[in-house]
């Protein structure tokens, strides 16, 4: 069998690194065709030198230059490329079979089309993408043929408990709720009231999973499940009141899809990334991921609860902005991303993380999303609209 041609939009990251390591397990399966990063040369050029990709990316010239040289003395035949468009070519190229959306937030949305128009796999990492033009990846999907699979672990979890034959886009027949399970983060037990208190150290201690600043900010928050909800409504087709969340501190079950029956079925592992990307890279055959093992009687004891809204108010807003439609999705996601950097920066306090959010899906929640340029522009009006309210103190 011919090897798969992969190209790894952010392979520097968490995921990409991730992603990496079930590769190297599995040299006869996978071909590297392409790197890519924002801005680690040194990341970078050890992944070229180990994997031997025909390109890398990264975004800015200088960072390119330099990767090239570095690459030329070490004996390398990897081209080097930089910015976006070269990012939408190589996630396009002919011998790439899968492109896994590893970049963070909204800076992966072209390229991921771009890859989505060329009919690829897609191992979907890049929740914000998705959050952002959902609508748009999927029509683009089904004119192209790409197959969208789900690498975020809970929708990840929901593809493997669909009914068999599935794929992401439809409604799957059958199958009456879905369930979203989320550890609570780092301030699950923490009161509301010393919320402004949180540093930026402090947001980044996720209990469960080590992943990149972002995402680990947003579970702090729990933004990042209702990233979530909007992730799985997008990629299963169901509202905002088909989809529930339910706090699983032990991060054990991944999530879980009701059947009408009254069936539940869920997928379990120990919180390792690399379980759902070998899923979406060998899919739909099973590979052996390196992740550790589940041991039931290890753990003892899984426990829920539902999650505090009123505490979290990052998780309603993400509720309101689905059932809002439009841009609204688009405009959250714009805001958070721009608060949650202006916090890792130590220019806001987390307390105003949801109120700012909120402020600005108030002014912008009918903006219309029927097109990429009416997705790119409320993602700039949203931005400059947070700057603004950042800037105020308000
Ligand atoms: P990360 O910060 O560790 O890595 C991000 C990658 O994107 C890096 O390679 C970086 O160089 C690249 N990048 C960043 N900004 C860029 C830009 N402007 N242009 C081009 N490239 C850029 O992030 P991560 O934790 O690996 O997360 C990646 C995505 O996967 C996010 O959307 C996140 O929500 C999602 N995700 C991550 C996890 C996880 O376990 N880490 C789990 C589920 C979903
Ligand atoms: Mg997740």
């Amino acid at each position: 069998m011919k090897p798969a041609g992969i190209c790894i939009l952010g392979s520097t990251g968490s995921i990409g690194q991730n992603t990496l390591a079930v590769i190297a397990a599995h040299p006869e399966r996978f071909q590297v065709v392409a790197l890519t990063a924002f801005t680690s040369v040194d990341k970078l050029f050890e992944q070229c030198c180990t994997f031997k990709p025909r390109y890398a990316v990264l975004m800015h010239s200088q960072d390119a230059t330099a990767l090239q040289n570095k690459l030329r003395v070490a004996g390398s035949k990897t081209q080097v490329l930089c910015g976006t468009e070269d990012l939408c070519q190589v996630a396009a190229l002919p011998e790439v079979d899968k492109v896994v959306a590893a970049i963070v937030g909204a800076a992966g949305l072209l390229p991921t089309l771009s890859a989505i128009k060329a009919g690829k796999h897609i191992l979907l990492a890049n929740k914000e993408a998705l959050i952002m033009a959902g609508d748009l990846f999927l029509a683009t999907a089904k004119q192209s043929g790409a197959v969208l699979l789900p690498v975020d672990s809970e929708h990840n979890a929901l593809f493997q408990c669909m009914p068999p034959g599935y794929q992401t886009g439809q409604r799957p027949v059958g199958v009456t709720r879905l369930t979203l399970t989320a550890s609570g983060g780092p301030f699950l037990q923490r009161e509301r009231t010393t919320f402004k208190e949180i540093t930026p150290e402090m947001a980044c201690q996720h209990p469960n999973w080590k992943m990149g600043k972002k995402i680990t900010v947003d579970c702090s928050t729990l933004m990042n499940k209702g990233l979530e909800v909007i992730e799985a409504s997008k990629l299963f087709g169901f509202n905002q009141n088909e989809i529930d969340v339910v706090i699983h501190p032990q991060s054990v079950i991944h999530s879980l899809v009701e059947y009408a029956d009254g069936s539940q079925l869920a997928q379990l592992g120990t919180p390792d990334m690399r379980i759902p990307i070998a899923c979406c890279l060998a899919w739909p055959e099973r590979i052996v991921s390196g992740a550790p093992r589940l041991s039931l009687t290890e753990i003892g004891q899984l426990t829920f609860l539902p999650p505090d809204m009123q505490k979290f108010k990052c998780l309603a807003l993400a509720y309101q902005a689905l059932s809002v439609g439009n841009a609204a999705s688009t405009v959250l996601n714009a805001s958070n991303e721009v608060v949650v950097g202006a916090f890792l920066q130590r220019q806001m306090c987390f307390s105003r993380i949801p109120s700012i959010i909120e402020a600005v899906l108030e002014t912008f929640y009918d903006l219309a999303a029927n097109s990429l340029e009416e997705i790119l522009l409320a993602d700039k009006l949203a931005r400059e609209k947070t700057f603004h309210l950042i800037q105020e103190g308000a």
